[in-house]
């Protein structure tokens, strides 16, 4: 029976870490790290995500400011916005909630954004340095992920890795993150030839697809540690993951529940990327 990795435990342990160093910047440099938040629309989802970013920034003593625009803002306009928050020495990171209203582009508005404050890593700049090894922002849920590794003590060196999914938010980040870590990485995508026999390789199995299940609980190799990174809504209104939980919990050595695993650390990397950036700003004054 596995160890079932309580991400609102490891959450808790990062976010005072963070709270406490968010202290010692103000203490020594007089300075709060500040994280702005821009939202254009009514998608009731994004409301939500941010009203929980604002009151997780709160708790640790990070600013945020809001800026929510009508569905109707132009591109031009919110292009301003994001240029104006890149000069703004009180905003240490920036995050555009997704998704944009169709007529705005997305990548336009991500790569406006100054890397030195692209606190979600989706710029370009972020994504190259994360691929050659060098220091950057990597994105939240990717992050989050590699902490729950290590709350269990999974060292990923010498490890065979398998990550289902390659998309550039999760699958393909956490791929080079487990890569630097000098694990084996085998990515996996809806064209795998046999995606069982490939999850049945995997020491550890990173799983982000978004389909309820799919990776079936017999198919964990003993021992593995395997992290679920999917939410998806039953007919019942439950959420659940994307690996047949109470199975593999019967082959795994640790495993992440959905809900309660990577969801709750996302919001914590944030806090994370937000103080490594008011961090960064100082070294780049001095
Ligand atoms: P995407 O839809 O962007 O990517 C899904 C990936 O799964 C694709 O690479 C796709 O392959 C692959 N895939 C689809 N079907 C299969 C299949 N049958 N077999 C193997 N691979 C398959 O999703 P995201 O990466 O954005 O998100 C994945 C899940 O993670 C979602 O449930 C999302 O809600 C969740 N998520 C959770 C977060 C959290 O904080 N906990 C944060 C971000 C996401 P292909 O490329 O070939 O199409």
């Amino acid at each position: 029976m596995a160890t079932i990795i309580d991400g609102k435990a490891v959450a808790k342990v990062v976010q005072q870490q963070i709270k406490e160093e968010v202290e010692g910047l103000e203490r020594r440099w007089s300075m709060a790290p500040g994280l702005a938040v821009v939202l254009v629309g009514d998608d009731p989802a994004s409301h939500i995500y941010v009203r929980n970013k604002e009151k997780a920034c709160k708790e640790v003593g990070i600013k945020s400011f809001e800026h929510f625009l009508p569905a109707t803002v132009s591109e031009k306009d919110l292009l301003a916005l994001v240029h104006q928050l890149n000069k703004d020495k009180h905003v240490h990171g920036i995050l555009v909630q997704l998704p944009l209203p169709p007529h705005i582009r997305p990548e336009k508005i991500l790569n406006a954004v100054s890397p030195f404050k692209d606190v979600d890593g989706f710029h370009p700049v972020n994504q190259g340095n994360l691929v050659v090894g060098a220091d950057g922002y990597r994105p939240c849920t990717p992050l989050g992920v590699m902490k729950l590794l290590e709350s269990v003590d999974c060292d990923p060196k010498g490890k065979n890795a398998v990550i289902v999914g390659r998309s550039n938010i999760v699958g393909k980040p956490v791929a080079l993150m487990l890569l630097e870590k000098h694990a084996t990485v085998t990515i996996c995508h809806s064209r795998t030839a046999s995606l069982r026999d490939e999850v049945a390789r995997g020491d550890i199995v990173v799983v982000a697809i978004g389909k309820a299940g799919i990776v079936r609980g017999d198919w964990i190799k003993p021992g593995a540690v395997v992290i679920d990174v999917g939410i998806n809504r039953q007919a019942n209104g439950k959420l659940c993951g994307d690996v047949e939980f109470e199975t593999a919990k019967e082959r795994a050595s640790a495993i992440t529940p959905v809900p309660g695993g990577v969801g709750p650390m996302t919001i914590c990397m944030l806090l994370f990327n937000t103080l490594k950036a008011a961090k960064d700003s100082l070294q780049r004054e001095r």
